[in-house]
């Protein structure tokens, strides 16, 4: 496994400190039940609906840190779909995120806990802790990723998760992928020479024809029994899962072909889905491309094979031949053509450049 857990002890705090870290405990066990209730009124199931609309009553009335009030609205949708009616009395653990509501400080070989806490304050905390955990943490492979705070028989914890870092690899090759509707995934690998050496195309059809049905059931069954849960989930498992099956796919071929991985920025593939057609706006402001991009860089990582984003501009309008402007075929979308007459597969063709901005 690469995560590593370790409990590290919060080292007589004071009264003060303990004032501030027992509110953080409390807020965040209230916020998660006053996000809760949000999430059962609209029967959201995805954090990022629910989060506009608990985001602001989290702040406001339990002056959380942001990323805890983040992490209450995750909490309350898991909580929603595990058991649709569940109260949740039970205190859990603070779930604290590395760099944005806690930080582990070495001073002079002395470790301490920075935990933010509610209205804007914070908490510094001497750690204590053995041997074996001093290891890990002096040891650069291992970062330190989250943190749970809770406490037991009476003394303050912070359960550690660090994740080991693969060294990266030296890479011989580049992998680049183009996202798009048509197809979701495409891509080529090029060697330091531009010759390419493989392409290959992930279809949408499946995805898209199995989100219609669901979409034509779920609206069935709204009219008949008023619930849209069970297919909402549904409908985000497949995606789920062809992401993993997509991610596997590309993550084994750079493995082989020892690649670097190159992606466009995603902040501007959101914007090129939303002006085109009807099949564009059906699927606007997906987040199931963000997904694909984490579970790549996850298996990337763990391989140890660098992953790169480059500026996506032009790549679709270039020929990879020839390097002259062309456009897409107005009648035919695939198709790519060039001023000089080159006719390519436009996702190909847009993987190419992709990777050859990346070599
Ligand atoms: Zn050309």
């Amino acid at each position: 496994m690469h995560l590593t857990l370790h409990h590290l002890k919060l080292y007589k705090p004071t009264k003060t400190k303990l004032n501030k870290i027992e509110l953080l405990s409390k807020n965040w066990n209230k916020a998660i039940r006053s996000a809760l209730k949000i999430v059962k009124h609209w029967g959201f199931t995805a954090y990022t609906k629910s989060h506009k609309q608990t985001y602001r009553v989290l702040r406001n009335n339990y002056k959380l840190p942001s990323q805890v009030a983040n992490e209450a609205n995750r909490k309350a949708v898991e909580v929603y779909k595990v058991n649709e009616n569940s109260n949740f009395n039970r205190i859990v653990p603070v779930r604290l995120v590395h760099k944005k509501s806690f930080e582990i400080i070495n001073n002079e070989g002395k470790y301490f806990a920075k935990i933010l806490t509610p209205n804007k304050d914070k908490v510094y905390c001497p750690l204590s802790f053995g041997e074996y955990q001093l290891n890990y943490l002096e040891d650069d492979n291992y970062k330190i990723k989250t943190a749970q705070l809770y406490k037991s028989n009476n003394e303050w914890y912070l359960d550690l998760t660090l994740e080991y870092e693969q060294p990266k690899r030296d890479t011989d090759t580049t992998l680049g992928i183009d996202l798009g509707i048509i197809n979701l995934a495409t891509f080529s690998i090029l060697d330091e020479d531009q010759n390419i050496l493989h392409t290959e195309h992930i279809s949408g059809e499946q995805l898209r024809f199995k989100r219609m049905r669901y979409k034509q059931k779920r609206k069935a069954k709204a009219r008949s029994s008023g619930s849209l849960k069970t297919s909402l989930i549904k409908e985000n498992q497949i995606c789920k899962q062809l992401n993993w099956k997509i991610a596997n796919r590309i993550v084994n071929l750079a493995d082989k072909y020892n690649s670097k991985i190159v992606f466009e920025d995603l902040k501007n593939i959101r914007k090129n889905i939303t002006n085109g057609n009807t099949l564009n706006n059906y699927e606007k402001n997906n987040w199931a491309f963000y997904q694909l991009k984490q579970f790549i860089k996850h298996k990337a990582n763990l391989k140890g094979l660098p992953v790169e984003e480059i500026n996506p501009k032009n790549t679709s309008q270039t020929c990879s031949v020839c390097d002259q402007k062309g456009f897409r075929s107005e009648y035919k979308q695939d198709f790519f053509k060039c001023a000089n007459g080159h006719i390519l597969n436009a996702d190909s063709n847009a993987s190419i450049n992709i990777a050859k901005k990346a070599i």
